[in-house]
């Protein structure tokens, strides 16, 4: 793995639908090309790769596509997103021994780290809801990026610049 200055290693945690796109809601767009891009990276700078539950398939399995908003009035469902992040990072238990790089999706109602859709299905600054707990739980240590499946090129670029720039 990577090390840094401080000889610590990287880890690349990645949304579950990078490596799996069955779990995207129906009719969502797929892209399975984009699982080798993202070895590629790990391989490139020796960073390891672990990857995230999906919190909307694990809860609700086969689905349509929601809005933020929608989910957050499911019952039950935060408090899922919680024990997700809980459980991802204190199974991560060398998590301060490394740097590590979450990867989430841009607009996902969970994995977004930048925008959501509102009700109205506007997009509104925020955080997916599982992201908003990982940050939670842990927020120092973390770096928090994602891939936008309307520019994958670019998002790849932006996640190298940190890799080959921060550590
Ligand atoms: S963006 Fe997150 S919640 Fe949506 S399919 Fe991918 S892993 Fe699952």
């Amino acid at each position: 793995m990577l090390k840094s200055k401080r000889n610590k290693p990287t880890i690349l945690a990645v949304s579950h639908c990078l490596f799996n796109p069955k779990v995207r809601a129906n009719r969502l767009s797929q892209h399975p090309g984009i699982k080798d891009k993202i070895l590629k990276l790990g391989k490139k700078y020796n960073a390891k790769i672990e990857q995230l539950p999906c919190p909307e398939f694990l809860f609700l399995g086969e689905r349509e596509p929601k809005t933020y908003d929608e989910y957050i009035e499911i019952p039950g469902f935060k408090n899922s997103c919680e024990k997700l992040a809980e459980d991802f990072i204190s199974n991560l238990g060398y998590i301060n021994e490394c740097h590590l790089i979450v990867v989430g999706i841009a607009r996902s109602p969970s994995c977004s780290i930048s925008y959501v859709y509102d009700k109205n299905n506007n997009l509104k600054k925020g955080d997916g809801m599982f992201i908003h707990c990982l940050r939670k739980k842990k927020s120092d240590n973390i770096i928090f990026l994602e891939i936008d499946y309307h520019q994958i090129d670019i998002s790849i670029e932006k996640i190298k610049a940190v890799l080959g720039t921060t550590f």
